[in-house]
């Protein structure tokens, strides 16, 4: 295992919040931070040491990039797979690229989770719309159908009730070939995120519970409000996943619990997820240092969470509300991110609430009415 000491250069692809809050936690140790964004004034370049603005899958930027790091992460799966896979070959990529190339694509996502020996939702592939035709009944209904390529925070997708709603997929095959997976009636989404270094050692962070509001994250209850069975099922599938997959960084799993308990994998996202923000104040470990600790060939810590926490997700539309009242909350830890342009509904900042009391908390979020 290469091991990558402080001094050194971590190169993040991508220059969002998540690469911002990784380059934080490194420069904390004293790393030096080196980012690829299209974009000058990114969440991360603004951190950054050295910034190349470029697109992601600008060749000559991924080499340079590649020159001036010691070690190459990266902080959202779309990036370009040959891209990350020719930089590979000539920097140090401890991650490899194999597992964007899996996660990119909810068709070779599924079936390697379904290799793994984890549960998936019963599921068929169509490249056309006259195939999904052929297939469906498979799927059963009601189904999700989604695009196989690109779909984010529900986008890309239609639930069909029943057989006579199928014109409704039309058009989602413009955009790609599309999957179609039994619709799930899920008591709850939780999300698992574990970690694991080139030796093979992974941890998984506590268990975080997801509340969706049009289908973005709007908050993360931690622990997830589940028993023993459902997290000790949830931590093995995700190491059965992990280990599959050769994990090197991180991995979060999302999951749906069923009324009976059992569950059920939905997605993989290849990266720190906006559901493991609590642990940068709640736990001994955030998602973003022992991240660091993975790619850089360090011995994991053993995270353990300090206190319930409650992490909800600051958009657009609610930064001006949420600065109104800030100071009047000495609890909230507020993070922004330094975009320039609040848009509705664009992540720009989370807040996280450490708790003894996570009813009460979540009734004081709501009775604010930044989130109304
Ligand atoms: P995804 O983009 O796959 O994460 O889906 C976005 C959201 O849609 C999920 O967080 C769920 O709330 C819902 N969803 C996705 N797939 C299913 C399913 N098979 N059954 C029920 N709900 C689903």
């Amino acid at each position: 295992m290469k091991t990558i000491l402080p001094g050194q250069t971590i190169g993040i692809i991508g220059g969002g919040q998540l690469g911002r809050m990784m380059g934080l936690a490194a420069k904390e140790a004293g790393f030096r931070i080196a980012v690829l964004d299209p974009t000058m004034d990114s969440p991360c370049g603004q951190i950054a040491d050295i910034r190349i603005v470029a697109p992601y899958n600008d060749e000559t930027a991924l080499e340079e990039l590649g020159e001036v790091s010691d070690v190459i992460t990266y902080e959202f799966e779309n990036i370009d797979y040959d891209g990350l896979k020719r930089l590979s070959e000539i920097a140090y990529v401890p991650q490899g690229a194999e597992l964007v190339r899996i996660t990119q694509n909810r068709a070779t996502e599924k079936s390697e989770i379904k290799a793994s020996g984890a549960p998936v939702a019963n599921y068929v592939t169509a490249e056309t719309f006259d195939e999904l035709k052929g297939k469906i009944n498979t799927a059963g209904f009601p189904c999700i159908v989604k695009t196989t390529f690109g779909g984010y925070d529900g986008k890309g997708q239609v639930k069909l009730d029943s057989p006579k709603d199928i014109h409704e997929a039309e058009s989602l095959f413009e955009h790609s070939s599309c999957i179609a997976e039994a619709f799930i009636p899920f008591t709850k989404e939780i999300s698992v995120i574990i970690q694991r270094n080139p030796d093979g050692e992974s941890y998984c962070l506590p268990i975080a519970e997801n509340i969706h509001k049009d289908h973005i994250l709007h908050e993360s209850i931690v622990p997830a409000r589940v028993g023993p069975e459902v997290i000790a099922q949830a931590e093995a599938a995700a190491k059965q996943i992990a280990d599959h997959l050769e994990l090197v960084g991180t991995l979060a799993v999302e999951m749906f619990v069923l009324e009976n308990d059992e569950i059920i994998i939905n997605e993989l996202a290849p990266r720190p997820h906006n559901s493991g923000h609590y642990s940068i104040e709640a736990c001994n470990v955030s998602q973003f240092h022992q991240h660091i600790r993975a790619v850089c060939g360090w011995p994991l810590r053993k995270p353990k969470l300090w206190a319930p926490s409650i992490m909800v997700n600051v958009l657009g539309e609610h930064v001006a509300p949420l600065k109104k009242v800030i100071v009047n909350y000495p609890d909230w830890s507020v993070h922004l991110y330094g975009k320039a342009e609040a848009k509705e509904k664009r992540k720009m900042g989370h807040v996280t609430i450490m708790t003894d009391d996570i009813e009460k908390t979540l009734q004081d979020i709501d009775s604010t009415s930044i989130w109304a």
